[in-house]
C-alpha cells in the first residue's frame, strides 16, 4: 500500500523529508474526498498507492470533502512541527543552545532568504541519538516528575529573569530542558555503575551522599569557613550556550564551587596565558602537578594571581601620574600593554584589585587530601571548582 502512513503528524512538516505532509490512513480511505487538481504533498506521494493500488490522489484530511475549494483558495500556513516549536522555545528561554559537539547553535543561514533559521533537522537527529529513539517517552516521564514535585521547577534553570520575560513559555521550555538534563544524569549514573539513583532526589538533595561525605572530611580537616555551592542540574556550557547532550559535573552532585565570589573561573585559555605572561610565571603541567605536588600548583596559581594584581596596580599608578581617572584610567591601562587587553576590561574590573585567587593553602590541601580534583587543572582554569 505504500508510504502514505509514515508521516509524523496529522499535519505538519515531515522530519524525514522536510516537506509539509498530511497523514493518510489507508483504513480511512474515502474515494469521495477528492482534491481537484490533486496537489501532491511530497514527492513520495507521487509514488504512493492507496489500498486499491491507485495513485495517491485523494486525501481524507481534516478539511473533509466540502471544504476543499475554500482550502485551496486560502491555504493555512504550514504549522510548526513539534520539534521546531520545541527548539524555538529553548532558544527563547535559555538563550543559545548547541549540540554536544558545540560546533553550531542549531542555527544556520537560509541560503535563499539569508536569514538565520533554526536547524530543526539537526536538532532532531541529535535528540534521536541521545534518547535512543525514545525521546517522546523520556519527555513524558520528565513532565510527570515535574508535575509530581513542582518544587523541582524552582531548582532547575531558567533563572528568574527568563521566567518573568517569558511567563507563558518558560515551563514548557523547562520541561524539554529537564528531559535533556535528566537523560544526561541517568546516563552518567548508569556509566558510574550507580543503579537506582533518583534524579528528582539528587536535585532535591543538591549533592550525592558521596559528595556530602567527602565534603565533611574537608570541613573536619580545614578549620576555617567556606561556602560550598554550585549544584545545578544543567548541561555543560560552551561558547554557543548550553550543550544539549552533555551533562555538567554540577548536575551529578559530584562537584562543588568554593567561595566563587572570591575565586574566578578563567574561562579563556588565552586569558590565562596572558595572566601568566604579565605575572612572569612559566607554564607548568597543572594536571600532573596536582597529583604529585599540589603545593606547587597552589604556588603557581598564587604567583599568577599576585603578579596580575601587581601589574594592574602598577598600570593604575602610572595612569594616575598621567592624571587619568575612572574610565580613562582603564583605557590607559589597556593601551599600555596588549596582554592586559587580552585579559580584558571586564575581568580586570572585577578581579584586578581583589585578585582572582583567594583561598588558603590549608583549604586546597584539605580538598586534595579528600581526593578531589581541582578545577585549576582544567584547560580553562576554574579556581573555585573541586570535583570528585
Ligand atoms: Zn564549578
Amino acid at each position: 500500500m505504500g508510504g502514505c502512513i509514515h508521516y509524523a503528524g496529522v499535519l505538519g512538516y515531515s522530519d524525514v523529508t522536510g516537506h509539509f505532509a498530511r497523514r493518510i490512513w489507508p483504513d480511512a480511505w474515502d474515494p469521495g474526498r477528492r482534491w481537484p487538481g490533486a496537489p501532491c504533498w511530497t514527492e513520495e506521494d507521487v509514488d504512493v498507492f492507496d489500498p486499491l493500488g491507485r495513485v495517491c490522489r485523494r486525501t481524507p484530511g481534516v478539511w473533509g470533502m466540502n471544504d476543499e475549494a475554500g482550502y485551496a483558495a486560502n491555504p493555512p500556513p504550514p504549522p510548526k512541527s513539534d520539534a521546531a516549536r520545541e527548539l524555538e522555545l529553548l532558544r527563547k528561554v535559555y538563550g543559545s543552545v548547541t549540540g554536544a559537539r558545540n560546533h553550531n547553535a542549531y542555527r544556520h543561514k537560509d541560503p535563499v532568504t539569508k536569514k538565520l533559521v533554526d536547524n530543526v533537522d539537526e536538532y532532531v537527529m541529535d535528540r534521536t541519538t541521545y534518547f535512543g529513539g525514545e525521546y517522546e517517552s523520556f519527555r513524558a516521564e520528565a513532565l510527570a516528575e515535574l508535575q509530581e514535585k513542582p518544587v523541582l521547577r524552582k531548582l532547575i534553570e531558567p533563572p528568574p529573569a527568563a521566567r518573568t520575560k517569558h511567563p507563558d513559555l518558560w515551563e514548557e521550555a523547562q520541561t524539554t530542558f529537564y528531559a535533556w538534563v535528566r537523560r544526561g544524569m541517568l546516563l552518567a549514573f548508569e556509566k558510574a555503575g550507580k543503579k537506582d539513583v533518583s534524579v528528582p532526589a539528587t536535585i532535591l538533595g543538591g549533592m550525592t551522599e558521596d559528595l556530602k561525605k567527602q565534603l565533611a572530611k574537608v570541613r573536619a580537616q580545614y578549620k576555617g569557613d567556606f561556602k560550598a555551592g554550585g549544584f545545578n542540574p544543567r548541561p555543560m556550557k560552551g561558547k554557543g550556550g548550553y550543550r544539549l547532550g552533555t551533562i555538567s559535573e554540577h548536575a551529578l552532585g559530584l562537584a562543588v564551587d568554593i567561595d566563587h565570589e572570591k575565586n574566578a573561573h578563567i574561562e579563556l585559555a588565552s586569558r590565562w596565558n596572558a595572566i601568566l605572561s604579565v605575572a612572569g610565571v612559566a607554564t607548568i603541567n597543572r594536571e600532573a602537578t596536582w597529583k604529585t605536588k599540589p603545593r606547587d600548583l597552589y604556588d603557581h596559581v598564587k604567583a599568577a594571581n599576585d603578579g596580575f594584581v601587581k601589574a594592574v596596580a602598577d598600570g593604575f599608578k602610572k595612569a594616575a601620574t598621567e592624571k587619568k581617572a575612572g574610565k580613562e584610567a582603564m583605557a590607559f591601562l589597556l593601551a599600555s600593554d596588549p596582554r592586559l587587553k587580552t585579559i580584558g576590561e571586564g575581568f580586570i574590573s572585577k578581579w584586578g584589585t581583589p585578585g582572582f585567587f583567594n583561598m588558603d593553602w590549608e583549604l586546597v590541601k584539605a580538598f586534595h587530601d579528600a581526593g578531589f580534583r581541582w578545577g585549576a587543572v582544567f584547560g580553562t582554569v576554574d579556581i573555585h571548582h573541586f570535583e570528585m
